[in-house]
């Protein structure tokens, strides 16, 4: 070899070859290589390790991050072979996705909006929400999170943020990979104080260091809006209301004749009380309650609404508990339905990504039909545009948000 030739770095170390039959997903693009998938591994790769992944006759699909102690054995970000996932590759992902809030006007030192988001961003296990100057991380990759030097890096550059704060992966994900993060300020400064966000001409107190997911609930913010067009004049019962935001949008923005708001969380009722507050919400009262107690006593005593918003946490954590979730969802939306007045409103939502939109559809059909109750459908709606889902990955696609016209 002459002397002056470089040898090019080795984009990966191992390999890991894929069963015959198994490989079109990936050649599909989708980023998650399961154990079950996986015939032989070339190499002993480290955890975090960069492989390539190639059929069972050694054609090349994809680069990727392997991770021994998770289910998901490789996460792959590029189809193409001379792609080398180093820092230019990172950064280019980033700035890629921080491009789409910025054509999408989101980007601003005064609201909130997620900045990257996992998979739909071809990020997979990174989650950054910008809260005025500063920004949360949750890292649900093993992987990920030895590279979240290289990520704040990126994010300094790109947003200058006042601080970056570590937030803990959501229960039980962190522990699918071997993951132990706690909470913690990875640079710049902490907020002194709560940091206020604006939201369609409102205001939320968010609570960055203890509140739920990174501290507010981004994903509901266009879906907040679309609920209040209909509160006008009405009484409206925001149940699992969290930070209050379906609940002030509609006292507020909407004109609600009066809103009762109910959490089972002390700490949830404190914050939405606050942002009631913050808003001059002065229709609005807010109640800690176990919301199936509260909806069962609600109709115990005859009360009507003209609006209910039901947004409970995730019912179903997997395919295999969605049967379970959606006789829950059946009794709260029946319950729901019940208290609506002829012509009310019902929003109703779900987090779960192991329920499908079809589910959702069917459960309220049959809520539906149980109650004797004509359901029309006005809406179906999904997480805001800051939330994107790559079509190749769709169990992204998690949340469902219907409103439908109850007589
Ligand atoms: N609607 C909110 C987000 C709701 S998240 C928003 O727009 O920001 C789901 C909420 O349900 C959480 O705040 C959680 O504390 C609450 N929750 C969970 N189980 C509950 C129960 N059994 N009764 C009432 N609230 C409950």
């Amino acid at each position: 070899m002459p002397e002056n030739d470089v040898v090019p770095a080795a984009l990966s170390g191992a390999t890991v070859f894929i069963k015959p039959k198994r490989a079109r997903p990936f050649f599909g693009r989708h980023p998650w290589v399961l154990d079950s998938a996986i015939l032989r591994v070339d190499g002993d790769p480290d955890s975090g390790a960069v492989v390539d992944v190639v059929t069972h006759d050694g054609n090349f699909i994809a680069r990727g991050l392997w991770n021994a102690s998770s289910r998901i054995r490789v996460r792959l970000y590029s189809f193409m072979q001379d792609q080398s996932l180093d820092q230019i590759f990172w950064n280019a992902r980033i700035e890629n996705a921080v491009g789409l809030r910025q054509q999408l006007n989101l980007l601003s030192k005064k609201t909130g909006c997620r900045l990257i988001n996992s998979e739909g961003d071809n990020l997979s296990g990174v989650i950054v929400d910008q809260y005025g100057p500063y920004l949360a991380v949750q890292v649900t990759a093993l992987a990920m999170a030895e590279r979240l030097d290289m990520i704040c890096d990126s994010l300094e550059r790109i947003v200058q943020p006042k601080g970056i704060l570590l937030r803990g992966a959501e229960r039980g994900l962190g522990k699918l990979e071997g993951l132990h993060l706690p909470d913690r300020l990875l640079r710049g400064e902490p907020p002194d104080g709560p940091i206020f966000v604006e939201e369609h001409g409102l205001h939320f107190g968010v609570d960055l260091t203890e509140g739920q997911k990174t501290g507010y609930y981004l994903d509901q913010r266009e879906n907040r809006q679309a609920a209040a067009l209909y509160a006008g004049g009405r009484r409206v019962l925001d149940m699992f209301c969290y930070s209050g935001g379906f609940g002030v949008a509609s006292a507020v923005s909407g004109n609600a004749s009066s809103v009762l708001s109910v959490d089972s969380s002390i700490k949830a009722i404190s914050l939405a009380r606050a942002n009631a507050e913050l808003n001059n919400a002065t229709t609005m009262t807010v109640e800690q309650a176990d919301a199936f107690e509260k909806l069962a006593s609600l109709e115990e005593e005859n009360a009507k609404f003209g609006m209910v918003v039901l947004d409970p946490p995730k019912f179903a954590r997997s395919r295999a508990s969605a049967s379970d979730a959606l006789r829950a969802y059946h009794r709260i939306n029946r319950l729901g339905v019940d208290l609506l007045e002829p012509g009310g409103v019902l929003v109703t939502c779900s987090c779960s990504g192991a329920i499908t939109r079809d589910d959702f559809l069917m459960m309220l059909s049959a809520v539906a039909q149980r109650s004797g109750r004509t359901l029309q459908l006005l809406e179906y709606r999904g997480a805001a545009s800051d939330h994107p889902v790559n079509l190749h990955c769709l169990e992204g696609e998690y949340l469902k948000c219907v409103i439908a016209r109850v007589h």
